[in-house]
Formats: C-alpha cells, sequence, structure tokens
C-alpha cells in the first residue's frame, strides 16, 4: 500500500478541499466575484480551506455556521478561530434555519445581509470541485490494482471514479452513516467499477473510540503518517482491516488518498479532554 499525501499540498487549505476550491476560486474571479460565502459546522475543514483559500486570493468570505450557541463561544475553537484570524466573518445560525439553508428565501436574506457573493456549497461540494478532484490521480498511478479515499459528501471520491484508469477499482470509506451515498455519488458519475465499505464509520460522522484513538496513535508512530480522526483514520483502520481479513488478492497494489483533515485533531482533543479518553498525538 502506497499513501498520496494530499495532506502536503498545503499546510491549512488542506487535501481534498484544496483541489475542490481550485475550479471554484477561479469561477469566482471571472464572474467578478469578491466575496465567497459558504457553509459548515464548527470543526468543518471546508469552513478553513475557504478562510485560508479567500485570503491568499484576495476574497472576502463568509462562513455561516451551524449551532446560533457558538456566537458566544466560537474563540475556544481552534478551527473557527484560526478561520477568523484568516479573515472570515461568521454568521451563527440556529440548527433549525441551517436545515434549510439552500432555501431561495434564506439565500436571499443573506444577500441582503452580505451583499453579492460567489456561493460555494457546504463541504465544497459542486461540478467544479469534483474537476478540481479529477486531479488527484496522475498517469504515473496506472500501476495501482485499487485507489481507496475516505467519502463525506462524495464529491472526492466522484473526481477519483471518473479520472481512474479503466482496470482500477475505486473504494470509499464513508465517515457517516446511512445509505444515500451511493445515490449522491451517482449522480456525479456514470462509471462503475467503484464501491462504498459501509463498516467503518465508527458509529457516525465525528464519532471515534479509544480503537480509533490507539489505531491512529500507533500509525503514526510506526509509519510516521499522521491521520486525521474524522476521515483517513477510519478508512486507513477500515483498508489495515480489510487486508487482515483477506478481502485482497496478494500482491494488489492500493494506492490510499490522505485527503488531509489534520487541523481536527485540535477540536477533536478537545473533546475528547472533556471525555476523560486518550488524546490523539500529532
Ligand atoms: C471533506 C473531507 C473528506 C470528504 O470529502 P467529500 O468530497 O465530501 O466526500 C475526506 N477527507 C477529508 C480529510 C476531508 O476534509
Amino acid at each position: 500500500m502506497f499513501i498520496k499525501r494530499e495532506d502536503e499540498l498545503h499546510p491549512l487549505i488542506s487535501g481534498n478541499k484544496y483541489r475542490k476550491l481550485k475550479y471554484n476560486l477561479e469561477r469566482a474571479k471571472a464572474e467578478g466575484s469578491t466575496k465567497l460565502l459558504t457553509f459548515g459546522g464548527a470543526y468543518s475543514n471546508h469552513i478553513l480551506a475557504t478562510a485560508v483559500a479567500a485570503k491568499e486570493q484576495g476574497f472576502e468570505a463568509i462562513g455561516v455556521i451551524r449551532g446560533d450557541e457558538l456566537q458566544e463561544t466560537w474563540h475556544f475553537n481552534h478551527t473557527l478561530k484560526s478561520a477568523a484570524d484568516h479573515g472570515m466573518q461568521f454568521k451563527f445560525i440556529s440548527r433549525e434555519d441551517y436545515r434549510n439553508k439552500n432555501a431561495p428565501e434564506f439565500l436571499n436574506y443573506l444577500r441582503a445581509e452580505f451583499g453579492d457573493y460567489y456561493l460555494l456549497p457546504e463541504g465544497g461540494t459542486n461540478n467544479l470541485a469534483i474537476q478540481g478532484c479529477e486531479e488527484i490521480l496522475l498517469p504515473e498511478d496506472t500501476i495501482f490494482d485499487v485507489v481507496t479515499c475516505a467519502v463525506g459528501t462524495g464529491g472526492t471520491i466522484s473526481g477519483i471514479i471518473n479520472s481512474r484508469n479503466k482496470k482500477q477499482h475505486v473504494l470509499g470509506f464513508p465517515a457517516l452513516k446511512g445509505d444515500f451515498l451511493k445515490k449522491e455519488i451517482k449522480k456525479h458519475t456514470h462509471q462503475n467499477n467503484w464501491k462504498l465499505i459501509t463498516d467503518y464509520h465508527f458509529g457516525g460522522y465525528a464519532k471515534i473510540d479509544v480503537e480509533l484513538i490507539n489505531f491512529i496513535n500507533n500509525f503514526a508512530v510506526a509509519h510516521q503518517v499522521p491521520l486525521d480522526p474524522i476521515y483517513t483514520g477510519k478508512m486507513m483502520f477500515g483498508i489495515f482491516n480489510l487486508i487482515k481479513k483477506g478481502y485482497f488478492r496478494p500482491q494488489t497494489k492500493i494506492l490510499a488518498i490522505h485527503t488531509g483533515g489534520l487541523q481536527g485533531v485540535f477540536g477533536m482533543n478537545a473533546i475528547l479532554k472533556t471525555k476523560n479518553l486518550p488524546l490523539l498525538q500529532l
């Protein structure tokens, strides 16, 4: 197994979020936009990536954040604090409003408050994002039989599926529960030869346990590769478990995509501390 270190593309705009923003920011510029607006939760890799990319490329950035209680406490949240340090302006909304965030009335209401903006969807997934993720695999990667990645909204895996060599098999490891993802991915790609492995979400999005914490910490020591607890740690745990169970034929060459997300370790450790669980070592 080899690991493609997309986490090393940029120190803060990590991995797949860099790929997803690339063509969107080009489009925003071409349209003459000066302001990006997007959505996310308090620990979102996409929120921080957008804040940093916006600053580097001269955009203003607005983050519409789930949870109005954060209005008081966001300074203590690593992700939001870093995003604000990079100039992102926040609007905190209730979970109920957040569920309706894509309604045209709400988007117009935001336009009235912030002026015109270029909209990036939650998680950053749209057609231009998938186009960016089609650049993750390179011509020399055709030597691998299997390509794996973590799955959130399904944008990244769709780009990988679209750009893979016809003989390659793509395995996605969803970081969350639910079987809506297969349908989502089919909206973005008509190809087959891919599969979701749904046994390694550890109870749902951002849920982790001591076994996963230990796996991630041992992996970092053994291989000098840090993994994040939300996405890449679960994927890697899954790959190792499948290998142990004899899922892959002998001599199978696996390419695991490290999609980044390491900034999430700080937020996760703050939560683990309150639960008296062992911490992740970076
Ligand atoms: C966002 C994210 C993903 C999921 O990507 P999708 O395109 O939403 O499926 C995977 N890994 C990391 C580290 C991420 O930040």
